[in-house]
């Protein structure tokens, strides 16, 4: 690929300094510029160095506060809750991670609840961050109303990811991580770029007609994976990472976009759930429990999800990556303009 060639180190380097020059304070930006690299090391182009334009956009349009200081707290012995204060998630998480752990492995079980805080990124490097404490983690946030709910054909939910960890001893964890529609909203983007249809099973145009046009389906409403069971889930993310932890809904944090076109602002729960305190001395049987499942998936020839990134991590981490040129183009005029 025609490209920019850049070592992790150096790819670090530039988003921590792009996000800097937008105005975004030094620990948000190093926060922010970490999921960056991630995705990038990673092979998730979608959530890597090309997220760099997303959020210095979002800064620049005043959708997320640039030094905004998260307000940590804790409602109950097992709850953690970090205000966002309006800006981008990634530091609220830094700063409630500790907490999280400490309470999971006090109490069996806890809860992080990120509220106010502007999310674009992907829910895996935060589940992983999870596992590296040896604890079960899952993740749910909601955004913007983009999807109709299984039997309607008006935009109600956000794509709404979930997420889900297990520590795997002397591995990489076991992650899965994907939104509750039939396929991602930058996947239709690129079949509207692209001038192709899309299949019809992909959403409605706004008279809530199925369509093949992929900008009738991003200017009416995407659809739920699995019919009603994949509507019920992104109704669950509704309400445990919106009402539950007092944030928006999808629809409610659209309507306070007011047609910015920025990324969503709300809130977002992760569940941490420690091994130990479940099973005690029988840890080790039931580990072994698991990894012999984990065999067998395997074994049917079927993948695990996450061994595409981890087999694209080990690859970068000792070649580096190649940032696209046009790409590489646009993230050096950041702060140019
Ligand atoms: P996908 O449909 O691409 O599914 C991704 C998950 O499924 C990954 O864990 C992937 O592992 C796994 N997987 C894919 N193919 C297989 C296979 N053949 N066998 C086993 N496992 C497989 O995800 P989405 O497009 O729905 O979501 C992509 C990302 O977008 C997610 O990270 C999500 O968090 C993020 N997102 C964020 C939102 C936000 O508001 N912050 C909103 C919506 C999505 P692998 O990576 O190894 O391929």
């Amino acid at each position: 690929m025609s490209g920019v060639h850049m070592t992790l180190d150096e790819l670090r380097a530039l988003a921590r300094a792009k996000l800097r020059v937008v105005g975004l304070a030094p620990d948000h930006a190093d926060a922010v510029a970490e999921t960056m690299v991630s995705g990038e090391r990673d092979g998730c182009a979608s959530h890597g160095i090309y997220r760099l334009l997303v959020a210095a956009g979002s800064v620049k349009s005043g959708v997320a506060v640039p030094d905004a200081v998260p307000e940590v707290s804790e409602p109950a012995p097992a709850l953690v809750k970090v205000d966002g204060k309006g800006g981008f998630a990634q530091l609220p998480f830094e700063r409630g991670l500790p907490l999280l752990a400490e309470k999971a492995r006090r109490h069996g079980i806890a809860a992080l609840a990120i509220t106010n805080a502007v999310h674009f990124a992907a829910l895996w490097p935060e589940v992983e961050a999870v596992t590296q404490q040896g604890l079960v983690a899952l993740a749910f946030t909601p955004n913007h109303a983009w999807v109709a709910p299984a039997g309607g054909t008006k935009p109600l939910f956000g794509t709404n990811p979930i997420a889900f960890g297990w520590p795997r001893p002397g591995g990489d964890p076991f992650v899965f991580d994907f939104a509750t529609t039939e396929v991602a909203r930058g996947e239709i983007e690129l079949h509207r770029r692209a001038g192709k249809p899309v299949p019809e099973t992909w959403g409605y145009d706004a008279q809530g007609q199925p369509t093949t046009d992929a900008k009738a389906v991003l200017d009416g409403a995407m659809r739920t994976f699995g019919g009603h069971k994949g509507s019920a889930l992104a109704a669950m993310v509704e309400l445990l990472a919106g009402p539950l932890i007092g944030d928006m809904t999808s629809s409610e944090s659209l309507a306070a976009d007011g047609g910015r076109m920025g990324s969503p602002i709300g809130g977002e729960l992760i569940l941490a759930l420690d091994p130990k305190g479940f099973l005690g001395a029988n840890l080790e049987d039931r580990f072994a429990a698991a990894e012999a499942m984990f065999a067998a998936i395997e074994a049917q020839g079927a993948r695990l999800p996450s061994a595409r990134r981890y087999a694209a991590r080990a690859i970068s981490l000792s070649e580096g990556v190649t940032i696209p040129a046009p790409l590489y183009a646009d993230i050096m005029a950041i702060g140019s303009n």
